[in-house]
């Protein structure tokens, strides 16, 4: 391989120990090698603040196709449940094609807003019919060529669903194309490793979908799988979204699922559990202990009306986060963000929830947490700008900054509370810039891709 080495100098950096001024970056291979005082010979000069990139830990991609059709009421009682259904009868028209054009756009957008890294919950694997298809990994193959065409970092997930409820309950017909048994699955696992070999910047972990999809034995024999082919693989699970699941898990286990996840298999730092959103104290106290990370989706969760994740607590036990878009509702970490805190003010009427003593900046706390939290749940060598760290930074934009942040200790602040549109103007991902003054060089042939599918779909 050819060494690339590249040197980017700022006059104001977010590294791993706070804010630093007039710092020059040497980028080797994708990787910080060196940090150094002032501006260094052969450096380029950066025009705003260098923060490290967000990562996205939890993502659906072809449900960014249906973001903008799921928001007129179905009549009465409409919840999370009813607009599953609206989502089922929509995805049985998606092609392996299909997804790729709507995952390309997808990606470029989560780049601008300052996504690095996309976690990829993969579970739309079958053809239209149910049918496998002939090579059973084509789907994942269109979300890998999604992300190696638009640059972003991946750790695709592929999704183990067996059931359609508590009791190994026969899916259901919305369902024919997530459906695998675990020797399928395991298969489909390998193959993603053998495909992530040929994608830069690529790694691969593994989804049961819930405890509602999955079995006992299930569960374990992925694990296990996955586990011989990499230590480090990432685990995400889907873990107590609703309260309706809490009650099925209760009647069937006689726990609850953070409960019984914790009691019944080797929950470690390799483990992201999503929405996590209803938990009791114990089960909260669990997953900090276990050093998991906490998957929140505050925006989707807000739009599907499921509930709110206890941060501030798990935070001040010393817990991980990390933030993902899930349905693409919204494709923006400062907006996810900034509800994760408001979420919190509201239910406990007071301000800088998610701050603390070291950090009193609500802003860059919750930037610093996210990031390294996104970057523990995709095993990535991510999170904050240090020597040995990848470089995946965002370079932000003074016109936009300049507005409402006077100096460093402000700014996220600012970013995320204040702003009204977003300052990411240039995106590094793994010492390649993606893109520039706020432009990739894919977005407009990929939009117009994206609405041409959109036009047939609706
Ligand atoms: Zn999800």
């Amino acid at each position: 391989m050819i060494a690339t080495m590249k040197k980017i100098y700022a006059t104001d950096i977010l590294l791993a120990n706070g804010w630093a001024r007039n710092k020059t970056l040497t980028i080797k291979n994708g990787v910080i090698s060196n940090i150094e005082d002032g501006l260094q010979n052969g450096a380029e000069t950066m025009f705003g603040a260098v923060i490290p990139a967000m990562v996205n830990c939890h993502s659906h991609a072809f449900q960014r196709a249906f973001a903008g059709f799921s928001e007129h009421s179905s009549g009465t009682n409409d919840s999370f449940w009813t607009w599953r259904n609206t989502m089922y009868s929509f995805l049985k028209q998606l092609t392996c094609d299909d997804a790729e054009v709507i995952a390309t756009q997808l990606y470029i957008e989560m780049l601008k807003m300052g996504y690095s890294r996309v976690a990829e919950f993969h579970y739309l694997h079958h053809d239209i019919d149910g049918e496998f298809h002939e090579t059973p990994s084509q789907m994942a193959t269109s979300i890998f060529s999604a992300a190696q065409n638009t640059g972003i970092g991946l750790t695709i997930l592929p999704v183990l669903y067996s059931y359609s409820g508590f009791g190994a309950q026969t899916p259901n017909a919305g369902q024919a194309r997530f459906i695998h048994n675990v020797e399928q699955f395991n298969q489909l696992v390998t193959d993603c490793f053998d495909l992530s070999k040929k994608v830069k910047n690529s790694n691969v972990g593994i989804a049961p979908h819930s405890l509602r999809a999955v079995d006992k034995q299930g569960l374990k024999q992925a694990v296990a799988h996955v586990r011989a082919l990499d230590n480090n693989a990432p685990i995400h699970i889907h873990i107590a979204e609703q309260q309706k699941e809490v009650e099925d898990c209760l009647a069937h286990y006689g726990q609850r699922p953070v409960e019984w996840l914790l009691d019944n298999i080797d929950v470690d730092q390799h483990w992201c559990l999503v929405h996590a959103t209803h938990i009791n104290e114990q089960e909260r106290q669990g997953i900090s202990k276990a050093n998991a990370v906490a998957g929140i989706c505050p925006t989707t969760e807000a739009n599907l009306g499921d509930g709110i994740f206890p941060t501030q607590e798990f935070l001040a036990e010393g817990g991980v986060l990390a933030i993902g878009s899930d349905s693409h509702i919204s494709v923006n970490p400062i907006e996810e963000l900034r509800l994760l805190e408001y979420a919190q003010r509201l239910i406990k009427q007071q301000r800088a929830v998610l701050s603390n003593k070291q950090t009193p900046s609500t802003g860059l706390n919750l930037w610093q947490q996210a990031a390294k939290g996104g970057a523990q749940a995709t095993s990535s060598n991510l999170g904050e700008l240090a020597v040995g760290k990848q470089a995946d930074l965002l370079v932000l934009n003074p016109e936009v900054t300049r507005l409402f942040a006077n100096a460093q200790e402000y700014l996220l602040d600012s970013v995320i509370f204040a702003s009204q549109t977003t300052p990411i103007k240039d995106v590094m991902v793994n010492g390649q810039w993606q893109v520039i003054n706020g432009t990739h060089t894919l977005e407009q042939k990929a939009a117009a891709d994206f609405v041409d599918l959109l036009k047939r779909l609706s």
